[in-house]
């Protein structure tokens, strides 16, 4: 998966080496709208640095980015787009959907029957887990946890 600042698409954008439909920047991020989007309206908050994962990110940054999603979102449903509702989606990593290996969130205009969604299967998801298995699973993650 390409990580480097040269071939990166949304670094492109920021150096102005290809167009982006810009809505806001400023000193940490930019915020444009999407050339593919689910719905017409789709935005992506973009940092400025460039940090593939979730995990590289700022703190700063990333609390600057859901304060900024916060005001994103009242701007879409105030808008002529008229959404019915917004999904924030964030692909951390190539097995949950990330695609462009710089960090960014989606905000997702939506609308009741615009047939997107994420598929899954009954018999295999939302199955209700074993009460052991989850104490497991709470007790290593736990011990993962790091906050600083
Ligand atoms: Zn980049």
């Amino acid at each position: 998966m390409p990580s480097d600042t040269y071939s990166c698409t949304f670094c492109k954008i920021l150096r102005g080496e290809l167009p982006g439909s810009i809505i806001h920047e400023d000193d940490l991020v930019i915020v444009i709208v999407d050339l593919f989007p689910v719905n017409e309206g789709h935005l992506l908050v973009i940092p400025k640095v460039h940090a593939a994962e979730m995990s590289e990110v700022d703190s700063d940054t990333l609390a600057h980015i859901m304060r900024l999603a916060q005001k994103l979102n009242l701007a879409l449903r105030r808008s002529s787009l008229a959404c019915d509702g917004v999904n924030l989606l964030l692909a951390d990593g190539e097995a949950a959907m990330q695609e462009i290996f710089h960090f960014h969130l989606h905000l997702i205009p939506r609308y009741y029957n615009d047939g997107f969604g994420f598929r899954y299967d009954r018999q295999r998801h939302f199955r209700e887990m074993n009460r052991t298995r989850m104490d497991e699973i709470a007790a290593e993650l736990k011990s993962k946890l790091v906050i600083v």
